[in-house]
């Protein structure tokens, strides 16, 4: 019996992923979604989300519930494994689980989105959705006229500090090295800002609360190896993000980072085989930016396949 290939299969279930799905669906391509190790992706792990037009404030997990749901409805299946390889050189498209489940497709969307780098530490993990976050323009509207503590010297955290000043004059860097690593200008932007205090040389040990909420913070000085504790609402990580894009590196181009080198926004270097979201944008990294680059992906998907008939 020959195996089924699917028109479409995409891989993550996230806002890139679920828009492409929603789209696909609706022309009917009957995708796949395979869902990877976390359904939903990185809104799984807020809380109130407040920038997703037509809900004023939202949970993230419902969001992601019904963003689904609304793919399940309208036809799209989901295969809740994760894709641990593919073969995007041979036509129709292979890709293997971590089930051992073999799928054949003839156009994918990769939407496997990006982890931001953690600092592993004792309370981060608790914390996480809690007072600490890694996204300043997302959730920095919470934090208005407290302390508020942003880990990283690079372009993020500079970006970050400034983009608080909006909320709070109460701003406070740590850094591990002994100078910032962001572009001149950002620096200058920075150092130039009586509000924005910043500590180098220092290490986060420990992030506290009071099981709700964060409420301070441990730091190491690596020099003299004195610790400190820092009060503080929130915990701003700006040390970078890894894209979820290992599995592709031997099929299609990535930049020097790790994210996906699309010729138009969500083209990759192999016709039929697009991308979306967070593991192809570096600057935005937003939900609905996400979920727009999925529309566009589902799209040209349709007209992929339309040409191929
Ligand atoms: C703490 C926090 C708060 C945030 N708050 C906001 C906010 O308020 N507003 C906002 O707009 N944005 C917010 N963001 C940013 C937003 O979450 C991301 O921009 C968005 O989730 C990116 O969506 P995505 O679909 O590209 O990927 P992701 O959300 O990263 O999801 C990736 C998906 O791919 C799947 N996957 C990964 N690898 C595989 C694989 N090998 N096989 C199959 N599937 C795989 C995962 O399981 C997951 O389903 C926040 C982010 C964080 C971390």
């Amino acid at each position: 019996m020959s195996q089924q290939v699917y028109k479409l299969i995409i891989i993550g279930a996230a806002p890139a992923g679920l828009t492409a799905a929603i789209y696909a669906a609706r022309a009917r391509l009957a995708p796949l979604v395979v869902s990877g190790p976390k359904p939903g992706g990185q809104l799984m792990g807020t809380t109130a989300i407040e920038n997703w037009p037509g809900n004023i404030s939202i949970l993230g997990p419902e969001l992601m519930a019904n963003m689904r749901q609304h793919a399940a409805q309208f036809g799209t299946q989901f295969l809740d494994e994760t894709i641990t390889k593919v073969d995007f050189l041979q036509r129709p498209f292979t890709l293997w689980t971590n089930h051992n489940t073999i799928l054949k497709a003839d156009s994918v969307i990769i939407a496997t989105g990006a982890n931001s780098r953690t600092l592993d530490c004792p309370g981060e993990q608790a914390y996480w959705g809690k007072g600490v976050t890694t996204c300043a323009v997302c959730d920095g509207a919470f934090y208005v006229n407290v302390p508020v503590v942003i880990i990283g010297g690079g372009d993020t955290s500079m970006e970050s500090a400034l983009f608080m000043l909006k909320f709070t004059d109460n701003i406070t860097i740590v850094q591990n090295l002994g100078q910032l690593t962001a572009s001149k200008i950002m620096q200058e932007r920075v150092l130039s800002n009586p509000k924005i205090k910043i500590i180098y040389h220092s290490l986060v040990t420990k992030i506290m609360g009071d099981n709700q909420h964060v409420t301070s913070l441990e730091i190491l000085d690596q020099n003299t190896q004195i610790t400190q504790t820092l009060e503080t609402k929130a915990v701003f990580t700006a040390i970078g993000f890894l894209p979820n894009t290992k599995i592709f590196a031997d099929q299609i181009k990535l930049d020097q980072w790790g994210y996906i080198s699309t010729t138009t926004e969500i083209n990759t270097n192999i016709p039929g085989i697009f991308a979306a979201g967070d593991a192809v944008d570096f600057k935005y990294r937003q939900a609905i930016t996400a979920a727009g680059s999925g529309c566009m992906a589902a799209l040209a998907a349709e007209r992929y396949l339309s040409a191929l008939e």
